[in-house]
């Protein structure tokens, strides 16, 4: 397992898989982990918590330098990232035990109630685009419900692997309550069937999530999918289009285009289509891409060049079948997997560019005759993780909000993820979700207690079946 620097191309370390002893022994400790976590205090648990929000503030330059070198990230925003992390740290630490809290219901008992239990260890299977905010939201609620975390990380980012279970350790978190194993795809199918593992997550292509849902499942254990898309974003015809195309273009570059809800596809009504384009345009070709530790640099190469020669490939397909190029499609001379923010335009249902996620700094600008066809082209895609419309019309926009097959929809605003809102996706997206209370309760056993009533009680007068 190798970490190579994409902007150079040199390998930065190789890494020895661990052996299936080693893995063994690391499954057995966290089981036995569990038997003390799942019996720690709220208040125990968030104070640890916190302290590994600390602890990544105090190194979010040296984490983010990391990620520069293993995965391209830009530097501020590999910053901007282990602040997201901490941030969610904090979160679940101020608000777990709430979200988990005893649930009263009025039925016919003396007292019933619905109790959150933790499950044991959970394997979460990440990817590399995000290597710390997507373990950190997966981690923060995971160890505050009781649970025990195993990670299987990207291949390429093992460095960002073993800097996160070092942030848990430092912040004084019982050795085996959160592992990093190291370990590759090939071995995900045992470590799951281990006893030792009660559910998986998966955060990653849809490809993947089959493989991981098939192997669970054989299993009985429950899965969280987290996987691609292709994000709609629709600009109607009252929309502000200068507001409009900055966000599109931002959305689209986010972390070089390599973001499951980077807008990937942009509807816009045929009114304001070549001023849309020529604007897009313009900003694109604006952009500098380059060194990842250079403060200069808009966005950063591409995490692997085998990557890039995919999102190359499907570039040139879609051109192939019609679309029209405007901007880059090019790949550069010389070493790094750089790739130039392209702009594809007359994008249609049946290319590579409108049915495929493109994960890379790839537009593609489809025209909408009007509302209806909008909603439909949005529709017409295997992916439903997020979506963005602008216009100018709230009460339309909530119209169209609620016929949009996806998980989140933002109005005149781009995707993302926000601790305190629930982030997944529907249809090939994935299922379940992360963050907020939804997030922490993935991973419980939701039990219900029940209290009898003492017969005679002047009580059991209550009529049953009310929940409130
Ligand atoms: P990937 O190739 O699916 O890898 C993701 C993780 O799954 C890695 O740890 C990988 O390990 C492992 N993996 C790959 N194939 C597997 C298999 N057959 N069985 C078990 N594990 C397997 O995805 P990626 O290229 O790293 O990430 C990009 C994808 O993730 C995109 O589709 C993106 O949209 C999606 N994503 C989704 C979200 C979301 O929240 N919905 C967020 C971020 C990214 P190895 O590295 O060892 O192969």
């Amino acid at each position: 397992m190798q970490s190579v620097n994409p902007h150079s191309g040199q390998v930065i370390r190789t890494y020895d898989p661990q052996d299936d002893a080693e893995v063994e022994r690391l499954l057995g400790a966290a089981e036995s982990a569990f038997h003390d976590w799942k019996k720690s205090s709220f208040a125990d648990r968030a104070q640890l918590l916190k302290a590994a929000g600390g602890v990544l503030r105090g190194r979010k330059q040296q984490l983010a330098e990391l990620m520069a070198d293993e995965m391209g990230k830009v530097l501020r925003d590999g910053v901007a990232e282990i602040e997201k992390c901490a941030g969610c740290c904090d979160f679940y630490a101020e608000n777990a035990q709430r979200f988990l809290a005893n649930h009263m219901v009025l039925t016919d008992a003396e007292e019933s109630y619905i109790a959150f239990d933790p499950l044991g260890p959970v394997l979460a299977v990440m990817p590399w685009n995000f290597p710390f905010w997507q373990v950190f939201r997966f981690a923060a609620p995971a160890l505050m419900a009781g649970n025990i975390g195993v990670l299987k990380h990207a291949s390429n980012v093992s460095g960002c692997a073993l800097a996160i279970q070092d942030v848990f350790r430092e912040a004084g978190f019982p050795e085996q309550t959160f592992t990093a194993l190291l370990v590759e795809s090939a071995r995900v199918e045992q470590i799951i069937r281990h006893p030792a593992i009660q559910a998986v997550t998966l955060t990653g292509s849809a490809a993947a999530g089959r493989s991981v849902a098939r192997a669970a499942g054989a299993e009985l254990k429950k899965t969280v999918l987290e996987l691609g898309g292709s994000d709609a974003y629709v600009v109607l015809d009252d929309a502000r289009l200068d507001a409009a195309v900055d966000i599109c273009v931002k959305s689209r570059l986010i972390n070089a285009g390599q973001s499951c809800i980077a807008a990937k596809r942009f509807i816009v009504h045929k009114s304001l289509r070549a001023q849309f384009e020529r604007a897009y345009v313009e900003r694109f070709q604006k952009i500098r891409y380059g060194d990842p530790r250079d403060d200069s640099s808009d966005i950063g190469p591409l995490a692997r060049t085998d990557l890039r020669d995919q999102v190359h490939r499907q570039v040139e397909e879609s051109v192939r079948q019609g679309a029209k190029l405007l901007t880059g499609g090019q790949v550069p001379s010389g070493v790094g997997a750089y790739y130039p923010p392209t702009v594809l335009t007359n994008v249609q249902p049946g290319m590579v560019a409108f049915d495929e996620e493109v994960f890379g700094p790839v537009a593609a600008i489809i025209e909408a005759n009007d509302e209806e066809h909008a909603i439909a082209l949005a529709n017409q895609s295997p992916f439903g993780l997020g979506a963005a419309l602008f216009t100018q019309d709230k009460a339309r926009a909530d119209r169209i909000a609620r016929r949009i097959e996806a998980g989140n929809v933002f109005v005149n605003a781009f995707v993302k993820s926000d601790a305190r809102l629930p982030f997944g996706g529907v249809k090939q997206s994935g299922y379940g979700r992360e963050l907020s209370w939804f997030g922490i309760q993935e991973f419980v056993n939701v039990k219900t207690v029940y209290h009898a009533r003492v017969e005679g009680d002047a009580k059991s007068q209550v009529p049953g079946d009310r929940l409130e």
